[in-house]
């Protein structure tokens, strides 16, 4: 029997060890953690729609309408008006002939790969993609090759030298959740029609966030249907509320439907939660000022990181990505300046392995529209103090 203290005593003194901040109220800029006051640069609601007064009300209404959980999963009686039109909306935001929801993005990236891949066939995953990526090629009984990241000609060597039996997928996000870059994705497309292999995107950070209207990584780049077929996206980050879906054509979506286990054996989200996420995209796709405010607070901290001397990244695209990551290297180092930041009133998550490779540990910053620039100085004051 494994020794549960012993493994936990190992995790401490790793530095590892994890626990879970209780907030007291709504995901906002200015949150209440363990009874502190502190402003958070650590949440994935980029564009402020998680406490937005018209996605509560619209959660409200839902609730009222349809009740508090949907009682069922999607295939028996749990399929509610509002989840149909959430899918049918989100399929027009991407552009794609249909979307079906399922009830966490993990649950999408497992369901996706699962239904498609067959024991043995070939996945290749970029190392940096998000772990229900890495996960989902295993569970799928598939071989997972895990290339350098973003790194198009290795993963072309690999396609082209490795077996070409049974299908090949390559998988990746589309904007790295712990590294805030892009996937190169012009040149991935381009592998994957070469190599006559699958492309999934998991653009959780993408879209409502970059791209024209907000239409994320596949935006950016002018993607369609016809070069990524398989796209996931959440809609618990920019989307502010909770669930995730699969875009692609009528074929993959009945496919999904009919065989992805974590969609069929699963209770729908509560029908209320699809009516707030309906009214997220709404303010997301229209309101374009919450891009361009993000943009502006994301590109003052990079101006102020740089002439501080930190080590942020150069941003990749303009409007830059509201993920920036300070790599300060061991779990140690992250740990004290977290702690640091936390005296000062501001909470920021210290990154760690597994989540990032080892040696990379790291504060990731993140920003919202809901931030002030106020608020922006005030973390570059801090940083200057603690680390420079
Ligand atoms: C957050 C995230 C997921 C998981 O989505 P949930 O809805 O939170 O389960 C999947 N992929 C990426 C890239 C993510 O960042």
């Amino acid at each position: 029997m494994i020794d549960l203290e012993g493994r936990l005593r190992q995790r401490r003194l790793d530095r590892l060890y994890r626990s879970r901040p209780v907030l007291d109220g709504p995901q906002a800029a200015e949150i209440v953690v363990d009874g502190q006051r502190c402003v958070a640069f650590c949440s994935n609601d980029y564009l402020g729609l998680a406490n937005h007064p018209a996605v509560v009300a619209a959660l409200a209404r839902g609730a009222e309408r349809y009740g508090a959980g949907s009682g069922a999963s999607h295939l028996i009686c749990g399929h509610s008006r509002a989840h149909h039109e959430l899918e049918e909306r989100l399929a027009a935001f991407t552009g794609r002939p249909r979307a079906l929801l399922f009830s966490t993005g993990y649950m999408a990236n497992l369901g996706a790969l699962g239904a498609l891949a067959q024991r043995g066939d070939r996945v290749y995953a970029d190392r940096l993609s998000h772990a229900s990526l890495l996960d989902a090629a295993r569970l799928a009984g598939a071989r997972l090759h895990r290339y350098p990241h973003n790194d198009a000609a290795q993963l072309h060597s690999r396609l082209r030298d490795g077996d070409a039996d049974g299908q090949r997928f390559i998988v990746t996000d589309g904007v790295f959740s712990m590294d805030g870059d892009l996937a190169p994705l012009d040149r991935l497309v381009a592998l994957a029609r070469e190599q006559r292999a699958w492309l999934m995107v998991d653009d959780a950070h993408g879209l409502g966030v970059i791209g024209p209207g907000g239409t994320g990584t596949l935006g950016h780049y002018g993607l369609g249907v016809d070069d990524v077929p398989i796209l996931v996206g959440t809609l618990g980050k920019a989307f502010g509320g909770a669930g995730a879906f699969v875009a692609g054509s009528e074929a993959l979506i009945e496919t999904l439907i009919q065989f992805a286990r974590p969609y069929i054996y699963t209770t729908a989200l509560p029908p209320a939660v699809a009516c707030a996420v309906s009214a997220a995209l709404e303010l997301a796709r229209t309101e374009g000022w919450r891009r361009e405010k993000l943009a502006a607070l994301v590109e003052r901290f990079q101006r102020g990181a740089r002439q501080l001397g930190l080590a942020v990244p150069a941003p990749e695209t303009a409007p830059a990505v509201p993920i920036v990551p300070l790599i300060v290297g061991g779990s140690d180092a992250a740990l004290a300046a977290a702690d640091a930041l936390r005296k000062r009133g501001i909470l920021i998550g210290a990154i760690r392995p597994p989540t990032v490779p080892p040696g990379s540990a790291r504060l990731r910053i993140t920003f919202s529209a809901g931030h002030t620039e106020e608020q922006v100085d005030r973390l570059l004051e801090a940083l200057a103090e603690i680390l420079c």
